[in-house]
């Protein structure tokens, strides 16, 4: 029987999509029809057997923690990371277990992330820069199972393993040659030995495409620390989203180095997208400062690099101060925080490299925007171009993107009235976690970001402030809270707020300002020195102000935009030693 559309009102529903009815101001009658396409699920295997099949022998070049540049190839890669995804199932590794990962980008962080999220474990990359108890926080907060690590990071391990519980294997990214004799960590093995021999047969996929894939904590929030549970579906439809032109636009003729963390929101999703489009990746290890990396552009002929400011000034001093080029990079993203114009100037002018400014965020997976050019910004001639690309860009396909007023009304999209910048898209946040933080989206499925920006008529974004109140120091979140509240445990101080102010190296660098209880007394070295030891060394505040009042807003929150502006003039002691 063959209904016409449109017609047969009266049919029974089909069952199973009630929700697909029509509502009011939809087209009325008819019934859903399915399309007859195959159902392939959007899960992360296909992206790395993709690779195998169609780049197997594109190279993944490691400066290895070890020391020696190692190469492997994509067929490799997707060869030992079976024998990851073999040696976690024998050790009784279940689906949606979480795996942690304390790594540098190397390909054996690669193939125990694939190696993980293939067999439906969850990859949880945490990020080695936090203070060792918050590390122990959010790990037990995830309740993983195995931890992966580097040996740059055993101190750490060794501090934590017995604070955290759930914590039953312990697997060194080494190999036996390199183990440590005296290690204190149980259930300690070595990476090598650990997959050496394992089945490379082991199936992948088969699951439903919005299996949890990866987690990532974000400490941009307020509060403690909250996990980002990526998809498959999520991951998938993100790295296609970043290879429209317009997004990152690599391809199979691009050796890609991503200096940006596999720890930071998926290394921005290039661990992705390389093998997805068959790009050359090189993965820097531990090591990120200006001298190895222009070693790895130089040798390897990179093509392609993304890395937050503070990095690519520690590039270009190298570059300037040994007169050295750049003949190979094409293109280089940056994000993260926002680009000085020194620093788009100096690669675009000095060394003919393409600048995008991206912005994003761990909650997208992280692509929010990015600053490829229009033709109507380019014909409005070079510093007019600039000036649009220090805007942090356009939405790729995949997101969109409002700006509202506090009453949630939407503002023109002018260039001039700034709002809430409210953000939805298949790559976007639901929830935290475990609930963390409760419901986190408005009622049209909109997630707040927390920055506040304008939007232009050619449709460019650009953040003018921030409403969430941390501070980001050389990519990195300062928690302004945290400090504050160990502040207030020093018997002399009644009130304690800490504010970013803007650096030359570190972009942030938190200024913590003081109001003393009636009749006491403290200097900056007293404040300094209680703080010592009870945060990690670079979250320390550059400088200490003292305040007769602090400025409380309507709410009796600490007012924290009036202090910024009160304090806008104020030069840290690190400023002139960075410029
Ligand atoms: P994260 O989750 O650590 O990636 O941090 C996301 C936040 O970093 C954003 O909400 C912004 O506050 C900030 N951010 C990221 N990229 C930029 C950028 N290009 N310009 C200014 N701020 C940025």
């Amino acid at each position: 029987m063959v209904f016409g559309i449109g017609k047969n009102k009266t049919a029974p529903a089909v069952p199973g999509v009630a929700s697909a009815m029509p509502r009011d101001g939809q087209v009325k009658g008819g019934r859903p029809m399915s399309g007859l396409m195959q159902d392939w699920p959007m899960t992360v295997d296909k992206v790395l057997e993709h690779a195998r099949i169609n780049h197997g022998f594109r190279e993944v070049i490691t400066r290895t923690v070890e020391g020696p540049v190692v190469r492997q190839t994509y067929a490799e890669i997707y060869d030992r990371s079976k024998q990851v995804s073999a040696a976690l199932l024998e050790d009784g590794m279940q689906i949606g277990d979480r795996i942690a990962t304390l790594a540098w980008n190397t390909g054996r962080h690669m193939e125990t992330w694939y190696g993980t999220m293939c067999v439906g474990g969850v990859l949880h990359t945490v990020n080695p820069r936090l203070f060792p108890e918050q590390i122990a926080w959010i790990i037990n907060h995830a309740g993983d199972t195995h931890l992966f690590f580097d040996i740059t990071f055993l101190p750490i391990v060794e501090a934590i393993h017995d604070k955290c519980p759930t914590l039953r294997r312990f697997v060194l990214l080494t190999d036996e040659a390199h183990m440590p004799k005296d290690a204190k960590v149980p259930n300690l093995v070595a990476y090598e030995t650990y997959i050496a021999g394992k089945s490379k047969d082991v199936e992948w996929g088969n699951f439903d495409e919005k299996t949890a894939c990866g987690l990532c904590y974000t400490s941009g929030t307020t509060g403690d620390p909250k996990g980002v549970l990526y998809s498959h579906r999520s991951n998938v439809l993100h790295a296609l989203m970043g290879a429209q032109k317009d997004a990152l636009g690599i391809g199979v003729s691009d050796v890609v180095l991503p200096v940006v963390p596999m720890f930071h929101a998926n290394a921005w999703g290039i661990t992705f997208l390389a093998p997805l489009v068959g790009a050359g990746l090189v993965m820097p290890g531990a090591k990120m400062d200006g001298a190895s990396i222009y070693e790895l552009l130089d040798s390897e002929k990179v093509t392609f690099s993304a890395a937050v400011p503070t990095v690519w000034l520690t590039l270009l001093q190298h570059l300037e101060s040994n007169n050295l080029k750049l003949p190979h990079l094409e293109r280089v993203v940056i994000g993260g925080s926002a680009v000085p114009e020194r620093i788009l100037r100096a690669f675009e002018e000095n060394y003919q490299v393409e600048v995008i400014h991206a912005w994003g965020m761990t909650e997208m997976s992280p692509m929010g925007s990015l600053g490829s050019m229009t033709p109507e910004v380019k014909a409005k001639g070079r510093d007019e171009t600039v000036r649009y690309k220090l805007k942090q860009g356009r939405p790729p396909f995949g997101v969109e993107m409002k700006i509202i007023d506090d009453d949630g009304n939407d503002v023109p999209r002018d260039g001039k009235t700034s709002g809430h910048l409210m953000v939805r898209g298949w790559a976007v946040a639901n929830a935290y976690f475990k609930g963390a933080g409760g419901n986190i989206l408005d009622e049209n499925g909109y997630f707040d970001t927390g920055d506040v920006a304008n939007i232009c008529p050619y449709g460019f974004m650009q953040i003018t402030d921030r409403a969430k109140d941390v501070i980001k120091s050389g990519g990195e979140w300062i928690s302004s809270i945290d400090i504050e509240n160990i502040a207030v445990g020093h018997p002399a101080v009644a009130v304690a707020a800490a504010i970013g102010l803007p650096h030359p190296k570190w972009d942030e660098r938190p200024l913590l300002i003081i109001e003393l209880k009636p009749g006491a007394t403290a200097t900056r070295e007293d404040i300094l020195n209680y703080l010592n030891g009870k945060i990690a060394k670079w979250w320390m505040p550059d400088d200490v102000a003292f305040v007769d009042k602090v400025p409380l807003g309507a709410t009796g929150k600490i007012n924290k935009l009036q202090l910024r502006e009160t304090f806008k003039n104020h030069r840290l002691p690190t400023v002139q030693a960075a410029e």
